[in-house]
């Protein structure tokens, strides 16, 4: 069986919608608890559209439900970049469990030059499976960038911000 958002409304509170002048980390003025979005039928398509990962992956049980795990994951960039937003207000939210060492094992994926991107308000942290690279607080409209390089003869993990390069 499917899974459904229940009274969850994490993504209400996370995301930035810009077609409501809505910030990321503060809730959607329609939000009203154990009743859901007050505009349903009229929501702005960035909301219609949106599935986060825990939806539409059998693999996450409901401890990841967004609203419990308080963070919720999704993919951008054709599945290259899997980002993992954090409720600003319990900000170490992903380094409990079952969630770090999962996150971790995920982040395997950087040796294959994917990308797992932590974000807690403008704050960036790159996951790697033996280390996390903390940006700081980075403008979202600049781009970030993140892999492997090879140094003193290993393959070691990098995260950088390209200040005059706009996101794409
Ligand atoms: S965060 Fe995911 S589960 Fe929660 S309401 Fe949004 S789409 Fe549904
Ligand atoms: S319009 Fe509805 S679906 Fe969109 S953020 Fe607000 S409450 Fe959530």
């Amino acid at each position: 069986m499917g899974k459904s958002c229940g009274e969850c409304g994490m993504c209400c509170k996370l995301l930035a919608i810009q077609a409501l002048d809505k910030p990321a980390g503060a809730w959607c003025g329609h939000f009203k608890r154990a009743a859901g979005c007050g505009v349903y039928e009229d929501r702005p398509p960035a909301c219609r559209g949106f599935i986060c990962l825990w939806l539409d992956s059998e693999k996450l049980d409901e401890a990841w439900r967004p609203d419990r795990a308080k963070f919720l994951m999704y993919t951008e960039k054709n599945g290259r970049r899997l980002n993992v937003i954090v409720d600003p207000s319990q900000p170490t939210a992903r380094k409990r469990e079952p969630y770090y060492r999962r996150l971790k094992a995920m982040s395997e994926l950087a040796k294959e030059g994917r990308e797992l991107v932590v974000c807690i308000g403008d704050r960036r942290i790159v996951v790697f499976p033996h280390e996390d690279v903390d940006l700081g607080l980075v403008d979202p409209e600049h781009k970030l960038v993140s892999g492997y390089a090879e140094r003193d003869g290993m393959m070691t993990p990098y995260a950088m911000i390209l200040s005059d390069v706009a996101t794409s």
